[in-house]
């Protein structure tokens, strides 16, 4: 067939299918090439630039974390998230819950599910980031600095928590072995990651569609092609739905303007510190939550759970 491997079936038949640009942080100036896999559908971007990761995220790309949890939207998404939780971890059986949060930073999803939930008492961070270790461990949770496919431990986790992870990672299968293997009985992994199967990827497909997030993801998936990589790995999907994509109208959108010169983006002002940025985010929020009822949007959320009473 000629086409790059895809990374997710090993198929050789992908067509080429979007070229993007790293117009957010402005890490490069080349072109990135990705590509549709015919024969399960993900879309992906070749060749992954994987000895490229110091280059790739820059050190402002971690620290826009602190100024987004101080905000007011933050503090509203925090009880949304601590609720979610709760009713997520209802379900699960135990006096004392261990949780995990692969690419979790300092922790603030972790401090959001302890207090979700007063039986969980182990809380770790698995992240590639060198400088989120001490704040990790001085909100009491343990930090381990590394790829979670190379992540060990003999403890099994009642939660595993990828939010925005599998996206970023060469070899989905393999994070996702990982989770079935690292899942407590009757635990469960939530999981959230881009969905190309939605309006503002279709509309932006060939101008540079901010959930490419070029060039920091790597395999995009839909619905269809996530759930059934799951059901490979030997976990089942307990409960799904489409949540806001706002980032990605808004990057798209700042894109346009800035390459129309209305705005002025660079390294030194990456586009998510543009003031524009959260007066748009706000707005595409509202439109995606509006018709999320009845639109596939660019964002998903998948429940987990070891399929076959594992
Ligand atoms: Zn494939």
């Amino acid at each position: 067939m000629g086409g790059p491997a895809c990374p997710v079936c090993s198929s050789d038949g992908a067509v080429a299918y979007a070229e993007a640009r790293d117009e957010e942080y402005f890490t490069t100036p080349e072109a990135f090439d990705y590509y549709r896999c015919s024969a399960c559908g993900v879309v992906f971007i070749h060749p992954m630039p994987t000895d490229r990761l110091a280059e790739i995220y820059p050190p402002n790309y971690y620290s826009f974390d602190a100024s987004v949890i101080r905000s007011p939207t933050f503090r509203i998404k925090d009880r949304l998230d601590r609720r979610f939780f709760a009713k997520l971890l209802r379900s699960v059986p135990g006096t004392e819950l261990a949780a995990l949060d692969v690419g979790g930073g300092v922790g603030w999803m972790l401090d959001t599910v302890r207090r979700a939930d007063a039986r969980v008492t182990s809380t770790t961070v698995v992240d590639l980031d060198p400088d989120a270790g001490e704040e990790a461990e001085e909100r009491g949770h343990e930090y381990r600095c590394t790829r979670f496919e190379d992540f060990h431990s003999h403890r099994r986790y009642d939660l595993v928590v990828l939010f925005n992870i599998v996206e970023h990672v060469a070899d989905p299968r393999a994070v996702l072995e990982k989770v079935r293997e690292l899942l407590a009985p009757g635990g469960v992994a939530v999981v959230k990651t881009p969905n190309t199967d939605s309006l503002d990827a279709r509309i932006f497909r060939h101008r540079n569609w901010g959930g490419y997030h070029a060039p920091r993801h790597w395999v995009l998936f839909d619905a269809d092609n996530f759930r059934a990589l799951a059901a490979q790995c030997g976990l089942s999907v307990r409960s799904s739905r489409y949540t806001q994509g706002a980032p990605f109208w808004t990057t798209s959108i700042m894109y346009a303007l800035r390459r129309r010169g209305w705005i002025d983006a660079s390294a030194n002002r990456p586009i998510p510190t543009h003031p524009l940025y959260q007066v748009l985010n706000a707005k595409f929020a509202a439109f995606d939550m509006a018709r999320r009822p009845f639109a596939r949007t660019s964002q998903m959320f998948f429940v987990l759970e070891s399929a076959a009473g594992g």
